[in-house]
């Protein structure tokens, strides 16, 4: 087996040892191979990197801050607690730092219409916004259901242009919504690219955004030398798809003193069934282009999932997450929506912050972790978005409970 610290995944067939691949339509397999071809050189090019960068600072507000979080490390007592501010990102979260990639992808690929799915809306928005940022057309396919419960973002991608299509097979939501953008996809491979939101589907997406979102890690490895001229024990992250996680960890991997906890959600309870901890639950099988751990029910139909937070409401993870697991190279945890919820309110009262309910699962892990640390050690909390958007939640869920 290839040692960590030669980290080269995913391989020539876009696997990352049994997972990931592409299954795909036939339709599809020379618009992949293009998109790999043209991205392998891409990425090479000093001026395609100069253009991403000068978008992720003079855009995005890049580099976000790596905050020490003085007070939450007092509540503890134990390792020093860092948090890593994509919360500050242009729209509130860590999904510009791969749309912008991705836009630039297309422009280079003379692409002029640009698709993307999405569940919760994040994504959508992100899309809408570099679509209007290079004038480019925007179809947005999302789940009837999801159209109804995310009015807003709706309503934002609207405001940026973007058309918004809601789909009503099936659920109703983002698995549906993803089969809808892989139709329209195969109908206009032509002039059409389709920007995923996480890294998950057909190779060569796993790798291209995790390559984007790569940023966060890389920068995080710089600062904390600066900070601290030491490295970080611990990096802790949500996993939806599993793109801010792997953002982070990616540029450590090699860093065999620095453990990596991924955390999903457990919802009510992983007995429940109403719950979508993907890696601590699920069985590998395929499902939207990739080999993965997926929630699935015995006969192979995709298993109904839930969070409080709709951006870890997915039944699949980013293949690369799933190697990473039978590799014991991280460890993947989950938390209750309860749980999430409190570190919600921990995070806000202690520092200011108030966190998407998505990265409060990650917060969420500390009373789990902080005990056994020491007060050498430094622990980096990914911050992934901002609560803002959670505001009708959490008031249905904390009104009351609060002074
Ligand atoms: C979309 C989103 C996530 C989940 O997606 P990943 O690909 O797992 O990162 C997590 N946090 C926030 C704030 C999001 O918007």
């Amino acid at each position: 087996m290839q040692p960590l610290s030669a980290y080269k995944w995913p391989d020539a067939q876009g696997k990352f040892g049994d997972y990931g691949g592409k299954y795909i339509p036939e339709t599809l397999v020379s618009a992949l191979e293009h998109l790999d071809t043209v991205y392998n050189q891409l990425k090479q090019q000093p001026s395609f990197q100069n253009e991403l960068q000068d978008l992720q600072n003079n855009y995005n507000g890049r580099p976000t801050p790596l905050s020490f979080a003085s007070r939450l490390t007092e509540y503890y007592g134990k390792a020093k607690i860092y948090l890593k501010r994509e919360d500050l990102c242009h729209t509130g979260a860590h999904k510009l730092n791969n749309t912008l990639g991705q836009i630039l992808l297309a422009k280079h690929t003379g692409k002029k219409r640009i698709i993307a799915e999405t569940g919760a809306g994040q994504h959508g928005v992100a899309t809408a916004t570099v679509c209007a940022k290079f004038g480019l057309q925007c179809v947005v396919y999302m789940g009837k259901l999801d159209t109804q419960r995310q009015q807003m973002n709706v309503f934002r991608m609207k405001m940026l242009g973007a058309e918004v299509r809601p789909v009503s097979s099936g659920m109703q939501t983002l698995k549906d919504a993803t089969n809808e953008a892989i139709r329209d996809w195969v109908a206009n491979v032509d002039d059409t690219h389709y920007i995923i939101g996480s890294v998950v589907g057909p190779h060569p997406y796993p790798a291209i955004v995790r390559d984007f979102q790569s940023i966060i890690g890389r920068e995080t490895r710089q600062q904390i030398r600066q900070i601290e001229n030491a490295f970080p024990d611990y990096l802790l992250a949500c996993v939806g798809g599993g793109s801010n996680a792997i953002g982070m960890f990616y540029p450590f991997m090699a860093d065999e003193s620095v453990n990596m906890v991924g955390v999903e959600a457990a919802g009510q309870g992983i007995e429940s069934q109403k719950h979508c901890a993907t890696l601590s639950m699920g069985t590998p099988g395929i499902f939207q282009g990739m080999r993965t751990y997926l929630l699935q029910a015995a006969e192979g139909q995709i298993a109904e999932v839930h969070s409080i937070s709709a951006g870890l409401d997915y039944p699949g993870v980013g293949p690369e997450h799933s190697f990473l697991k039978d590799r014991k190279r991280v460890t993947y945890r989950s938390v209750s929506d309860e749980e999430a919820l409190q570190a919600s309110v921990l995070l806000a009262q202690n520092e200011g912050i108030l966190p998407a309910l998505e990265t409060a699962h990650a917060v969420a892990y500390l009373p789990y972790l902080m005990p056994s640390t020491t007060r050498e050690q430094i622990v980096i909390i990914n911050i992934s978005g901002r609560g803002d958007k959670d505001l009708n939640t959490l008031i249905k869920n904390l009104d009351g409970s609060l002074l």
